[in-house]
């Protein structure tokens, strides 16, 4: 059982769950992000921000001007653990999920042009991979 108090019990992922968990003073300032004070100075005013990104990463900086890693020190994590674990961290999709949405842009495409509709699932997924591949509307008419 886990007995944390509920009141401020952050959601996100479990990157920022450790780090927010090991901070002092944790509050919400604003959409995925969080005020904390600083673990590597003494820090009275809550000086570090902590941001958590759309892909997962954790992103803190402390206004006082603290090394994440000596931030990430005091607090017993290392700079990986700002990262989600099972991705390496990289830039774009990787060739096979292009490959991948290529496929499902082409199969929705070739049903449509066979006047066949998708269904409103196939058609989110296709929207999805168009959008993936950066295809406008206009190519594919
Ligand atoms: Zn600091």
């Amino acid at each position: 059982m886990n007995a944390k108090n509920g009141a401020t019990a952050p959601t996100g992922s479990a990157c920022l769950e450790k780090v927010l968990g090991r901070l002092d003073k944790v509050k919400s300032a604003g959409s995925g992000r969080w005020k904390a004070c600083c673990p590597a100075h003494n820090d009275r005013a809550p000086s570090l921000s902590i941001r958590e990104a759309a892909d997962g990463k954790v992103l803190v900086h402390c206004w006082a001007g603290c090394e994440t890693r000596d931030i990430l020190a005091a607090i017993g994590l290392e700079l990986r653990d700002l990262f989600p674990g099972d991705k390496p961290a990289r830039r774009g999709p990787s060739r096979a999920a292009i490959t991948h949405e290529r496929t499902v842009y082409q199969i929705g495409l070739a049903q449509q042009q066979m006047g066949n509709r998708l269904s409103p699932e196939d058609q989110a997924r296709f929207e999805l991979a168009k959008q993936r591949l950066g295809v406008s509307d206009a190519e594919t008419k």
